[in-house]
């Protein structure tokens, strides 16, 4: 049996015409969305990362804008920005790249950010709104899942479902969605004992670990749904040459690149599992997609009257 491919990119493909509509309406209203990222220092990564969210407002209409402080600030220039941003009207989203530089009181900053425009929905109001399962601003990533799974019609409701991490970004609020929506959850650290034998009756299994591979093939409980969230980087030709092995296409890109993408569960598990995100391709996507659809719903429940609100029709959970 080979999996059935849960394509990230095209459920991207969707949501930004269905917030491309909901960005138009909105700015014939009067209220435009408008983004504002906060990128400080000079991290190759983070400088990518945030011209792919600044390429993607625009690519739906929206407004946005970059603050780039040296890697030399400090946790109080930090707020003083974030204090600004919270009083622009204009802005419906703020986004703070991470890691900030290592002088910076991270948690301090990101507490900073008014709730209302916390589109990352790392915010302790949002958190606790998300565990009360109030309406509010839930992180990118777990909402993204939540997406690829809805959108795909697997059922969640009844199922067993094995979260393998728990970080405040993905695998709690992970947790906490699919049991809001009706899943039995088994939420899984490092510390977990017998991870095999919990994976095995998982039928919803997301992979959100940072371990290369880890997830062996023979863990999935045939016909399950994978979420891959990993994303490791391997550079070693004879660990991709493992990897790989039955997989040519994969070996080419890394003998042309120097280097291939590997999720955490390992590849050989599109022969057990029913259904799988690929890496790349298949989580990755939806991280920035959920970053636009969070910031359009900010602008929609902050500046909107509820004549417009009520006109909206776009099929993302909210
Ligand atoms: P993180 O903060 O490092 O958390 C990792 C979690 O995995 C921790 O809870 C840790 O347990 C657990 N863990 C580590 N080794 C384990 C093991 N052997 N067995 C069971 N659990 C284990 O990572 P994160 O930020 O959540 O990210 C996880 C992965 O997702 C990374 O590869 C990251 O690059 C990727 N990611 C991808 C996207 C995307 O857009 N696709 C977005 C975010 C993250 P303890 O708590 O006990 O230490």
């Amino acid at each position: 049996m080979t999996a059935r491919i849960l394509d990230g990119n095209k459920i991207r493909d969707q949501i930004f015409a269905e917030l491309k509509d909901e960005v138009r309406l909105l700015t014939a209203a009067g209220v435009r969305p408008g983004l504002a990222a906060v990128l400080a220092g000079e991290n190759p990564a983070s400088q990518l990362y945030v011209k792919s969210k600044i390429a993607a407002c625009e690519h739906l209409g929206m407004a946005s804008g970059l603050i780039t402080p040296p890697a030399t600030v400090t946790t109080l220039d930090l707020l003083s920005t974030v204090e600004d941003l919270n009083r622009d009207n204009s802005v419906d989203g703020i986004l703070i790249q991470l890691p900030l530089p290592p002088q910076v009181d991270t948690k301090r900053v990101l507490e900073a950010v008014d709730p209302a425009k916390d589109v990352d929905g790392f915010h302790p109001i949002n958190l606790g709104r998300l565990v009360s399962g109030r309406p509010g601003l839930v992180a990118c990533t777990p909402a993204g899942c939540m997406e690829i799974l809805r959108r795909n019609g697997i059922t969640i409701e009844g199922a067993n479902a094995v979260i393998l991490g728990r970080s405040d970004i993905v695998g709690k609020p992970m947790a906490l969605l699919l049991l809001h929506a009706n899943a039995t959850v088994t939420l899984c650290h490092s510390k977990s004992r017998d991870l095999p034998e919990v994976v095995r009756r998982a039928d919803i299994v997301v992979a959100a670990m940072g371990k290369a591979a880890y997830v062996q093939a023979d863990w999935i409980k045939p016909g399950a749904t994978v979420l891959d969230v990993g994303m490791n980087r391997i550079t070693d030709a004879k660990e991709a040459e493992h990897l790989f092995r039955k997989f040519p296409e994969h070996l080419e890109k890394f003998r042309d690149k120097g280097s291939v993408l590997v999720g955490d569960v390992h590849p050989d598990a599109v022969n057990t599992a029913g259904a799988l995100t690929p890496v790349p391709g298949g989580v990755g996507p939806m991280t920035i997609t959920m970053l636009m659809s969070n910031t359009v719903k900010a602008a929609r429940l902050r500046r909107a009257s509820p004549r417009v609100s009520a006109s909206q029709t776009t099929a993302i959970a909210r």
